[in-house]
């Protein structure tokens, strides 16, 4: 699905990723970790960037329309894959097969009285919940996340990565959390200074690797 073979990339004078090589399989559910500006979503962009077609992409910021309702933020997720009228159609008015689908995502995800508000007007986790119910909706093999559930409330964020990870078969996040990613992921990747430090199965992943990747 993934094939990086000693792939580098900068940000003007910054190296942000050297040399990563990295091999991911149709099916797997793996988790990116390791500390802040360690290279995790240059790595993620670099996957989307393969595939841009198969992929559904929930970015840290999220990058929604504010002005926009949360509706036409999700029905945004398919905007490429439905003809231009039927897009100007939904725009005026929400069409009832495009409702029918995004209503129970949205319940999905707690978010089921929402569908008529200003995406702008709702908090963090909200919008992020917003993000992740236009992958959702996208519907693609590949699912790339970018710290996907990381404002929403810890007691919610199980569940919703639950959600993420039966959506697709290729699901690939960067994870902030350390325990949702030995609870969710198969494989778990390490970044550290722009490099793979460990690329293991969960279950091979010890604490001192831990304590060795989160190294200051
Ligand atoms: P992470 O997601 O693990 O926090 P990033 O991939 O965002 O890491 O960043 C990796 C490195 O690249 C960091 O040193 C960061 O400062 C740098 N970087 C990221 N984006 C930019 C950018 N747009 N311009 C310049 N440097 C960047
Ligand atoms: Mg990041």
């Amino acid at each position: 699905m993934f094939d990086l073979k000693n792939q580098s990339i900068s940000y003007k004078d910054t190296l942000a990723l050297e040399n990563i090589s990295l091999h991911i399989r149709a099916g797997e559910k793996v988790a990116f970790i390791g500390p802040s500006g360690a290279g995790k979503t240059t790595l993620l962009y670099a996957l989307y960037e393969r595939r841009p077609d198969q992929v559904a992409f929930v970015h840290q910021h999220y990058a929604l329309v504010p002005q926009l309702s949360v509706f036409h933020n999700v029905y945004a997720g398919k905007l490429d894959s439905h003809k231009t009228w039927y897009n100007l159609l939904n725009l005026l008015k929400p069409q009832k097969p495009e409702l029918a689908c995004i209503q129970p995502i949205l319940q999905s995800l707690n978010m089921g009285e929402l569908l008529h508000k200003r995406a702008g007007a709702l908090s963090g986790g909200q919008q992020q919940r917003i993000a992740i119910a236009r992958a959702l909706y996208r519907n693609s093999e590949i699912f790339l996340g970018d710290e996907p559930v990381s404002s929403i409330d810890p007691h919610q964020a199980g569940s919703v990565m639950e959600l993420i990870m039966q959506s697709a078969p290729t699901v690939v996040l960067s994870l902030h959390s350390v325990d949702l990613a030995l609870q969710f992921a198969q494989r778990l990747v390490g970044v550290r200074k722009g490099q793979i430090f460990f690329d293991l199965p969960t279950l091979d992943v010890t604490k001192m690797l831990l304590t060795e990747l989160y190294r200051s």
